[in-house]
């Protein structure tokens, strides 16, 4: 590789997949530098924030063949089960891991405490710089390189690298500058996320309910709490964000009903809007799109992270490849092999979690009747059920050696 530009890598955005695919390539013989517009290793910034994320079977071998597990195990609660139940209705699919062979389906975590990981793992790799707090201005794309135009301690500054990697989340200013077009739905939903308190233990069962208003999700955490996602249409959200905490939970009970017993606490609530957000390419020369830059998606099954994950899983294996080869890891080809690889899932996903809220968010009889007899089937028949497992624990498809726990 020469020495001709400032990286090999330049990641834009350090959230959750940036900084996930800097401690994937860390120790490798590439050069990355990481641009973020939020402090390192701040409370203030939006990917770490209160929110939890369910991680997949398949997200935990991946960190653990980056070598990150073992300090993510501390604080991760382990999903052994999972009941799906439609309000109202009977249908009801109830996934085990015990079937499985696998110890648990998934784990929660919380994401502060990923950035926590992330932002004490990174400065031990003497091939990653963080260049932060700064922004992304503009880019210019020449044959040899990619050029980042940042603003850094109030200057504007312009850094080289022979790739540049959009993870600056779904308004990505990378998709912008490289005038990728991206299609966006509004799914004029909000969703509340808190941890709230059940009287009864979770039992490390994850609770997905459809409602008539849309999804909610329980899922367990330390200290017998569960994280709340409530999804509700755009105009009610307001005013259950601002209900006193009594009046709150009485409303969530009246959502989900007792299987936890009655909820006696809550924390902070925080509001998301929802709008699914897919780029038209994620390719240029020069230039690839990870994460929510490439696919914003609705967080009814917990898959946004997952399947970004799984792209940096991919581009760490393909970026490897290609240096040890003495390839140009910004070349065109390299960059479509990436892509090639991960199209099928990142639409499967995409289509899965769209058509989940577009089944579940209507009330005509026939379809709540399909949706119905759909939950009650997938419980039932086991080859229906072993594939929705697979998919849940983001174990489907081609993997790429991280996602087998291989080290790259
Ligand atoms: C309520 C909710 C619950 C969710 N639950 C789950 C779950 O259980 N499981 C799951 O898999 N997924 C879940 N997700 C999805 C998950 O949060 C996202 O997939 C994930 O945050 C995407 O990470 P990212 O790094 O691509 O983008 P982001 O998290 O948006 O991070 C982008 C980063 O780029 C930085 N940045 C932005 N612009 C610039 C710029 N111009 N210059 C420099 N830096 C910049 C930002 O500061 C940020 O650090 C959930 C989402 C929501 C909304």
């Amino acid at each position: 590789m020469t020495d001709s530009c400032d990286y090999d890598v330049l990641i834009i955005g350090g959230g959750l997949v940036g900084a996930s695919l800097a401690c994937a390539l860390g120790g490798q013989k590439i050069r990355i530098g990481v641009i973020e517009a939020f402090p390192f290793g701040s409370i203030t910034q939006p990917s770490y924030d209160d929110r939890s994320v369910a991680l997949a079977f398949g997200a935990r071998r991946i960190f653990e063949a980056i070598g990150l597990w073992q300090r993510l195990a501390a604080n991760a609660t382990p999903i052994r089960k999972i009941h799906i139940s439609d309000r109202g209705h009977f249908g009801v699919t109830r996934l085990d891991a015990s079937t499985t062979g696998y110890e648990a389906l998934g784990y929660v975590i919380e994401n502060r405490h990923l950035g926590a990981v992330f932002s004490e793992a990174i400065p031990a790799y003497s091939n990653i710089e963080m260049i932060c707090p700064a922004q992304l201005q503009a880019i210019e794309i020449t044959d040899t390189d990619a050029r980042a135009i940042i603003k850094h301690n109030e200057t504007a500054r312009t850094v080289t690298a022979r790739l540049i990697v959009g993870a600056d989340g779904g308004q990505s200013a990378v998709r912008n500058c490289a005038g990728i077009e991206a299609t966006s739905r509004d799914y004029d939903q909000t969703a509340i996320i808190a941890n709230v308190t059940p009287a009864d233990f979770h039992h490390n069962i994850a609770y997905e309910r459809f409602t008539e208003h849309g999804p909610l999700a329980l899922l367990p955490m330390s200290e017998r709490r569960c994280s709340l996602v409530w999804t509700l249409p755009r105009e009610d959200s307001a005013s259950v964000l601002g209900l006193d905490d009594e009046t709150f939970l009485a409303r969530l009970q009246h959502r989900f009903g007792f299987r936890l017993g009655k909820f006696e606490k809550t924390g902070k609530r925080y509001a998301y809007p929802l709008t699914l957000v897919c780029a038209q390419n994620h390719v240029k020369p020069r230039l690839v799109l990870i994460g929510n830059a490439a696919h914003t998606l609705h967080p009814v099954a917990g898959q946004g992270f997952n399947l970004g994950l799984r792209d940096v899983a991919a581009m760490a294996q393909v970026l490897v490849e290609a240096v040890e080869r003495g390839n140009d890891p910004g070349a065109l080809d390299v960059l479509n092999r990436y892509q090639q690889w991960r199209s099928r899932d990142q639409s499967s996903v995409t289509a899965f979690t769209d058509g989940i809220v577009h089944v579940f968010s209507n009330s005509s009889l026939p379809l709540v009747i399909a949706r119905d007899i759909g939950l009650v089937t997938m419980d039932v028949i086991p080859p229906l059920k072993h594939a929705l497992l697979r998919r849940t624990m983001g174990l489907a498809g081609k993997l790429p050696r991280l996602a087998r726990g291989i080290g790259l």
